[in-house]
Parts: structure tokens; sequence; C-alpha cells
């Protein structure tokens, strides 16, 4: 039997898988320590268990456990590497490269530095939602201190070629922030071999608990400098102060462990799902996908039907699946995605755009299921819709010829 509604929206975020609870639950009760308490065993159990998670979180992205500052989550990590950045390199220059895709986290912290002086090149995406390396090479300046590029689009699973540029930052002397929020614990992320300097993660993207994640802050080749956004004590090497939550942690690198274990397996299963639903979803005439299908995160696929207004379709799903149009946080507003509309949608587009969110609990039956419900509603729709009306009257009376004449 199904579930209903069925839940595709992972990249909104994730359940908590059972084995992380498990985890967990010991931290808030008999091990509730604070892990900064230096004079007793309830502070060194609490310490103990926040090192291991250190570890098992630097381990799933090749970092050293030393190198992570553990965070309420990847909004606070990317205003750390952001604004953190800026507050210690402001001399060298303020310049910061970004891009117009970005996550708000990334975009709203840009946004606030600009007010306080720094100036902002917001690269554009081609239709497949991938920035030009030529494009970014050529915003480079002297006075550039960041370049802030995500690993993975939150709307569209298009995964940036990471690799080629932390090469050409680092050959710069520039530093390099990536907001791997979508990438980590899905597809294989390593920061040296991907020469990040910074890196923003979460622990409710990764079927670990909300409120927690963390930020990579490399330590040597070269070493680099974050100023606190918090402060009070000066945990976290004097660059997030505030008392640790401990079961939130443990959540987290036991998460992480779970994901470096499974990650290859899972990614395998869901890219085949994945593609399962595509294929059957592109056979609903004029719809098509949006973003690079080959640069791509495995569960993920977002999805145009053109004639067919997404937030009407979303109302018609409702009660079957849980699906957003458009990123998490903007879907409660009418504005259409500015993901989608950088890589060259137009507004009606981007308004007819799905995001299929596909993770570790999906199985083949809802897939199948998904895919008959959108076809079946996607089709009601167009029957009330003048436009596709229209559509298909100029098809048939030879528009397509018109349109090559
Ligand atoms: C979810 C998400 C964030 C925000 O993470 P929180 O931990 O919820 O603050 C940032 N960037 C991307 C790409 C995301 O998907």
């Amino acid at each position: 039997m199904l579930k209903h509604p069925i839940y595709l929206d992972y990249n909104a975020t994730t359940p908590c898988d059972e084995r992380v609870v498990e985890a967990m639950l010991p931290y808030f009760t008999h091990h509730f320590g604070n892990a900064a308490s230096r004079s007793h065993t309830f502070g060194f159990q609490a310490e103990a268990a926040v090192e291991v998670a250190r570890e098992q979180v630097a381990r799933l992205i090749g970092a050293e456990p030393n190198e992570i500052v553990f965070t309420s989550g990847a909004t606070e990590a990317a205003n750390l590497a952001i604004k953190g950045v800026y507050e210690v390199y402001a001399q060298k220059g303020t310049h910061i490269i970004t891009v117009k895709t970005e996550h708000k986290a990334v975009l709203d912290t840009c946004k606030h530095l600009e007010k306080l002086g720094a100036e902002v090149t917001y690269l554009d995406v081609a239709p497949t939602g991938l920035i030009n390396l030529q494009d970014l090479e050529a915003a480079i300046r002297p006075d550039t201190i960041l370049i802030a590029v995500m690993y993975a689009n939150n709307e569209t699973g298009v995964v940036q070629p990471i690799q080629q540029i932390g090469a050409l930052a680092k050959s710069r002397g520039i530093i390099f922030f990536t907001d791997a929020t979508q990438a980590v614990g899905k597809i294989g992320v390593d920061v040296n071999r991907d020469g990040i300097d910074l890196l923003a993660l979460s622990a409710h993207k990764m079927y670990g608990p909300k409120g927690v994640g963390g930020l990579h802050v490399r330590r040597r080749g070269p070493r680099v400098k974050v100023a606190g956004e918090m402060d009070g004590g000066g945990d976290g090497r004097g660059m997030r102060s505030g008392t640790l939550n401990v079961p939130g942690i443990v959540g987290l690198g036991k998460a992480a462990e779970i994901c470096k274990a499974e990650m290859e397996k899972e990614g395998a299963r869901l890219a085949a799902l994945r593609n399962r639903l595509e294929e059957g979803l592109l056979q609903i005439e004029a719809s098509f996908v949006n973003g690079d299908k080959a640069q791509r995160l495995p569960g993920v696929t977002n999805m145009s039907f053109p004639f067919v207004d997404g937030q009407g379709l979303l109302m018609a799903l409702k009660g079957e699946l849980a699906l957003s149009s458009g990123s998490a946080c903007t879907s409660a507003s009418l504005e259409p995605s500015y993901v989608l509309r950088a890589m060259g949608l137009d507004n009606e587009l981007a308004h007819s755009s799905l995001r299929f969110g596909l993770g570790r609990f999906t199985t083949p039956e809802e897939v199948d299921f998904t895919l008959q419900q959108v076809t079946q509603t996607v089709q009601q729709l167009r029957q009330l819709s003048p436009l596709w009306e229209a559509h298909q009257q100029e098809r048939d009376t030879g528009g397509v010829e018109r349109q090559q004449g």
C-alpha cells in the first residue's frame, strides 16, 4: 500500500534516518553534558561525541576533523564563510564573485555586504544551468577576495564544474567557497581534489536533524581565516561561539557516516528511479527537463509542462504528491523561480515547472504512481486551457512550418 501524499521534496528537507535518531537519543538524556565543561565526565562524554561526529563529517568530504566548525545549518555556514572572509580580507580587496542561481543564503549575504561596501559580480548561467569558466576568469580582478559557487543547485540538481573552479581560484590566490548543501552525501565531494577552501553543509538535507550543519575551513595550503559572526566564549576555534548542539551534532555525524557507506549504491538506485520518472514524464507532449542532464545530482529532475500553471498543477496534485515548484523558500510567493529565469526560461515556462526530488525512502511503486498522476493531471488541466487549445490549432494547421519559415 502506498502512503499518501508521496514525498518528493527531498531537496527541501529529508526525514531523519531511524539510525540517526537512535544515535542521537542518549545525548538528550543520559549524556546531556555541555561539551565545553572541562571539569567532569558529563562534559568529557559530550565532547568525545562531538569529536567523533567531527571525524565522521570530515571523512565524508575528505577534510581534516579540525577543519569543521559546527553551525545551526547551511544558512549560518554560508553567512559565516562570506561575511567572515569579507571581514578578514577587506584590506586586500572587496570584490566577490558569485552566481545568479545561488541559494538565497548566499545571495542575500552578498546583498548585505554590498551595503557595507563590497562589490559583487553575479555571473550568468547557460541554459544548462552551468556557469561558463571563461566568464568566471574574466570576472576576476586584482581585488577579488572570494569566489562563491554552489556545488549543486537545489532547484535543478545541476552540478557546477567545481574542480576547475577550485583550480582557477587557487591559481589566482582567491578563496573559494562552495555551498555544497545539496551535494554532500549524494555525490563524491572532496575538498582537496576539488580545491575547496570553505564548504557549507547541512544535516537535514542528508537524513540528519534540522538546525545543525557545518562549515569546513581549510587549515593548510592556504590557511583560511574567517571572522566569527557569533561572539561569546569562543568555541569552534573562535569562529562560532555558543554551547554546541550535541545531539544534533551526533546526528549530523551519524548521517554523514551512513551517507559515506551507502552513497554509491543509493546514487545508482536514485538515478535509475529518476530516469524512469523523467523518461515517462517526457512522453507528455511539449514537456522538457531544465538543466544539464549529465552534470546533475542523481535524485532530482526539474521539468516544465508548458500550457499548465505549475501552481495549479501543485494544487491539483496536493492530496497525492508532496512536490515543489521552484525553490522551497520562494514557493510560498508567486514569483517565478529566479533560478529558472536565469537559465533563460520566460515567466510562463518558469511558472509551469515542477521539481521532483527523490530520496532514500522513495520506492519504484511511488515513482510509477507519480508518473501516472502527473501525466493524467497535466492532460486534465490542458483540456481547460485556452492556450493549449490555441497551441493545438496552430500545430494542426501547420504552425510548425510557419515557425520554420
Ligand atoms: C537547504 C539549503 C540551504 C539552507 O540550509 P539550512 O541548513 O536549511 O540553513 C542552503 N543552500 C542550499 C543549496 C540548500 O539546499
